[in-house]
């Protein structure tokens, strides 16, 4: 039979074949550690989401500002629902900003896309 160890610190373990730790103490932090990588691996997924929108948003607005197909942002791996932040102009409109770049869903002959825009201090 194959020696079965502890999950947490490879200490052989003894007794009931379904144990998978050797003590309540290892359990508990093999577990601890478990949630906390997830927690970071979502801080990391935000973080490069966030970049990667900033990029593309970057990309499609040199001029300032812009409309731009939905396709064509979600082709590059934009990403609508990670931002930083939004700005509601006086029509009422809300634009969604990933750090100096907003972003406003609109609809254009029937065909769904971007109104892009660059932060302005009067925003604040
Ligand atoms: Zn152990």
């Amino acid at each position: 039979m194959e020696e079965r160890k502890c999950l947490n610190c490879q200490e052989v373990l003894e007794g009931r074949a379904d144990k998978k730790f050797c003590t309540r103490y290892c359990r508990s932090y093999f577990h601890n550690q478990l949630a906390k990588s997830k927690v970071d691996r979502r801080f990391k997924e935000v973080d490069e989401q966030l970049r990667l929108n900033r990029r593309i948003l970057k990309k499609y607005n040199r001029s300032g500002k812009s409309v731009v197909r939905q396709e064509e942002l979600f082709a590059e791996g934009f990403n609508p629902q990670i931002f930083t932040g939004y700005w509601k102009n006086q029509q009422g409109n809300t634009y969604l900003f990933c750090y100096e770049f907003g972003f406003m869903n609109t609809r254009e002959n029937d065909k769904p896309k971007y109104v892009l825009i660059v932060w302005q201090s009067y925003m604040a």
